[in-house]
Order: C-alpha cells, then sequence, then structure tokens
C-alpha cells in the first residue's frame, strides 16, 4: 500500500468500530475519539438482526447489506464473536410481491410453507439472518481493534470547521460516524431520531427471528442466546429515551400473537434508542480546504448493525483514492 495515513474516526458505535478496523487492517494508524462508549450507545440497544429496515437509497444499500451478511457469516464461527447465524421469517398481512425488495442482497429466501404461517397471515419469506449480541460483539469489536494496534480515546468534538485551531484539524482524514451526533457535528439538518423501544424477556426456547412490517406497527422477535429482543416501535422526531410502559405492553402483546410460546416468558427489562435516520445514508469523501478532508458515514437509521461492514469497506475503498 501507499504511505499509511494518520485517521480519527469520530464515534465508538457500530459504524466507527467497524469503519475503524479496516482501515486499521489495512494498515493504517487509526485513532477513534468518541464521546460515549459502548453500552451507552445506540449501537447497544439495537436488536440486532441482519435486516434491511429504515435505510436508504436502496441501490447503495443492498450491496452493502449483501457485503455484511458475508461478512458475519465468516464471523459467526468465531465463538467469542456474539454472531448467532438464525433462520429468520418475515410475514405479510396480504400477498406482496413474491421477492422482497431486500432480497437481491442474500444468498438465497423462499417463501414459507402456509403451515407455518401464524393465523392472520397470507404470506412468509424465510431467509438467513444473523443476530448480533451487541453487548458481546461491540466489546469484541473493540478489543480486535486494540489488538490490530488501533486507539479509543474519550473526545468529544464541536461542530467540524477546518479553519479552527482543533487538534482534529492536524491529522491526514477524519472519517465522521458519529450516527445521530452528525447532526451537529457536520451541521446536518436532515439528520433526525426515530425512537424505537423493545422488551428483553426470557428465552422459552425460541430460535427463529420473526418479523412482520406489514402491520400497523413493526413487530419482531430477536432470540439471541440468552434471552430475547421484542420490539419494536418507530417514532419519527421523538428523542425521549425513558421507556414507556404501555407501549411496552403493547409490543408484548403483538409479539405474543404471533409466538404463542412468549406467554411463559418473563420480563427482563425495557430498552430504548434514537435511530440515527436521514433521508438517504451519508457515505460520501468531502474536500475541505484548510483542513483535512473527511469520509461522513452516517445516516444507517434501522440497519447500522446490517450494513456496518459494507459501509466500512466501502470507506477503505475511498481511503485507498487518497493515498
Ligand atoms: C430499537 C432499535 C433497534 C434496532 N435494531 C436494529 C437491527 O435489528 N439491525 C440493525 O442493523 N440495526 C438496528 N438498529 C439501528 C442501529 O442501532 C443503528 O443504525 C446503529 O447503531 C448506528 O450506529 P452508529 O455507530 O452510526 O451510531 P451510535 O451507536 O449512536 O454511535 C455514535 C458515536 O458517535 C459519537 N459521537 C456523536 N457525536 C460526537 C461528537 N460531537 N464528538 C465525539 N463523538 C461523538 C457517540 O458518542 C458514539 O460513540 C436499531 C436501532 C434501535 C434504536
Amino acid at each position: 500500500m501507499a504511505a499509511p495515513l494518520n485517521i480519527i474516526v469520530i464515534g465508538c458505535g457500530v459504524i466507527g468500530l467497524t469503519t475503524a478496523l479496516v482501515l486499521r487492517e489495512a494498515g493504517h494508524r487509526v485513532r477513534i475519539w468518541a464521546r460515549d462508549r459502548p453500552p451507552h450507545l445506540t449501537s447497544s440497544v439495537a436488536a440486532a438482526f441482519w435486516y434491511p429496515y429504515r435505510v436508504s437509497p436502496e441501490r447503495r444499500v443492498t450491496p452493502w447489506a449483501r457485503q455484511s451478511h458475508r461478512d458475519f457469516s465468516e464471523l459467526a464461527a468465531q465463538p467469542d464473536a456474539g454472531i448467532l447465524a438464525r433462520e429468520a421469517l418475515e410475514l405479510f398481512r396480504v400477498h406482496g410481491p413474491a421477492a422482497p425488495t431486500w432480497g437481491a442482497a442474500l444468498p438465497a429466501h423462499s417463501p414459507a410453507p402456509p403451515d407455518q404461517l401464524p393465523p392472520g397471515f397470507a404470506a412468509g419469506v424465510l431467509f438467513s439472518s444473523f443476530v448480533i449480541e451487541t453487548p458481546r460483539y461491540l466489546p469484541w469489536l473493540s478489543q480486535r481493534l486494540l489488538d490490530a494496534g488501533g486507539v479509543i480515546e474519550p473526545h468529544t468534538l464541536r461542530p467540524l470547521d477546518p479553519h479552527r485551531d482543533d487538534p482534529c484539524n492536524s491529522t491526514d482524514l477524519l472519517i465522521d460516524c458519529a450516527g445521530l451526533g452528525a447532526r451537529e457535528l457536520a451541521r446536518d439538518p436532515a439528520v433526525y431520531p426515530v425512537r424505537g423501544q423493545l422488551v428483553r424477556v426470557t428465552n422459552p426456547g425460541l430460535e427463529r427471528v420473526i418479523l412482520d412490517e406489514s402491520g400497523p406497527a413493526i413487530t419482531y422477535i430477536v432470540p439471541r442466546s440468552a434471552d430475547v429482543i421484542l420490539g419494536g416501535s418507530s417514532d419519527e422526531g421523538a428523542e425521549d429515551t425513558a421507556p414507556d410502559p404501555e407501549l411496552g405492553q403493547a409490543i408484548l402483546r403483538r409479539c405474543v400473537e404471533i409466538e404463542p410460546r412468549l406467554r411463559s416468558a418473563a420480563v427482563l427489562g425495557h430498552l430504548v434508542g434514537l435511530r440515527p435516520c436521514r433521508p438517504e445514508l451519508r457515505l460520501e469523501l468531502e474536500h475541505r480546504p484548510g483542513g483535512p478532508p473527511v469520509i461522513h458515514n452516517y445516516g444507517h437509521g434501522g440497519a447500522g448493525v446490517t450494513l456496518s461492514w459494507g459501509c466500512a469497506r466501502e470507506v477503505a475503498q475511498l481511503v485507498a483514492q487518497l493515498t
């Protein structure tokens, strides 16, 4: 490779960590500067299964999702990474198109046999997904970065300004993985929160991920190794991170209707996170006269985990063009 660059990655969520790791493994000197670290992040709250939800544009999202699917399939072989290969079933209340829009991102998917559909559903699609257990995966990813020689430091950045005497301006390249924080950091009013609430319950023996996006609210059941994450909700613009008990009850009710075995599950807790949404995910290089260039990588909506590896690899391609 050409000369290694000094790179500051802003943000320590799944996007910042994955991007920093890919760049470090490409030989660059990488430091993460982040205001917050796991478990105090949206990335720590995520359900988190492979599924491109609430993110666009489709023409870019599909290849990123496909790349991440490949990466997760390799990482799932590492027992300590916290990645579970799981079959997933997406349900539809009325017959829709034969192939889901995200189907091109997958090696395979197939129609669900009618006897596997819960009452009230007209169709379903079975596909191979991954459940990423973020309480295990994010520490694993951080450690992998540190072991590779990367650095993670606490640091809150002010809005980016190439003309200010700011330590971040003395690096070769900045990578902006600030999630919702990009609203202020990159002065981008297109970034907005979509609040999501989850219920964590004991696992009564479930293995398959189930998802229904065809009802009035999105509903999903995500079995992990020691618990199940139940969702969900999508409230545009809401920023209140206190759990709403009534919404928690409604989520439980919806999930039990789809999977009656959840009736016996005990509630372990309630979680809330703010998805970093944007009309279109921003992954691009910005040249700034008077300061180091910035590669923006934010606005992953409800699919940051799903797109993390694909986006990180595209950032690495942009960096390679700079060297
Ligand atoms: C309820 C819920 C369920 C979800 N389920 C899924 C799922 O099943 N599958 C999936 O793929 N995705 C899911 N998501 C979406 C996923 O969580 C997000 O897309 C992803 O976490 C975004 O990651 P990020 O690294 O961009 O942001 P974050 O995790 O928010 O990290 C942002 C980082 O930037 C730092 N930062 C911000 N501003 C500054 C600043 N000024 N200076 C320094 N640091 C700064 C923060 O401190 C933090 O370290 C879900 C989200 C929610 C809320």
